[in-house]
């Protein structure tokens, strides 16, 4: 499991309270919190989500999809696509797991950003 496949956030060992994402400061304690990294199991389920059918640019490929607010197992909400999923299939308390994919491309040179989104966990079986 490499560093880079990996979800971080933040806890703060102050007030023991968890953020996403990684951050320098903790937003409760501010110049008092003791923020460390640490790694999220990526498991989470669906708190909200919306259909998007109207895409921002460079995200046509993907329409109609599904994004979430999901709530990790270990508390912070993240919004995030949500892939594998038919719209019609989304509902509110799917469980869900972090998945790593490409984000978009972007403009004539085709920057390709990757990154984390999640995905359905009974979906996990299928082949990438
Ligand atoms: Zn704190």
């Amino acid at each position: 499991y490499k560093e880079r496949y990996r979800l971080l956030g933040t806890k703060c060992e102050t007030c023991n309270n968890v953020f996403f994402p990684l951050r320098g400061v903790c937003p409760n304690c501010r110049r008092g919190g003791k923020p460390v990294p640490i790694a999220f199991s990526g498991k989470g389920r669906v708190y909200t989500f919306t259909v998007i059918h109207v895409p921002p640019e460079g995200f046509e490929t993907f329409v109609p999809y599904v994004v979430g607010l999901v709530q990790l197992e270990e508390g912070p909400k993240v919004t995030s696509q949500i892939v594998d999923c038919h719209p019609e299939d989304a509902y509110i308390g799917m469980p869900v797991e972090a998945c790593f994919r490409k984000l978009r491309a972007q403009g004539k040179e085709g920057i390709i950003c990757y990154g984390f989104k999640f995905r359905p966990v009974d979906s996990s079986s299928k082949k990438e």
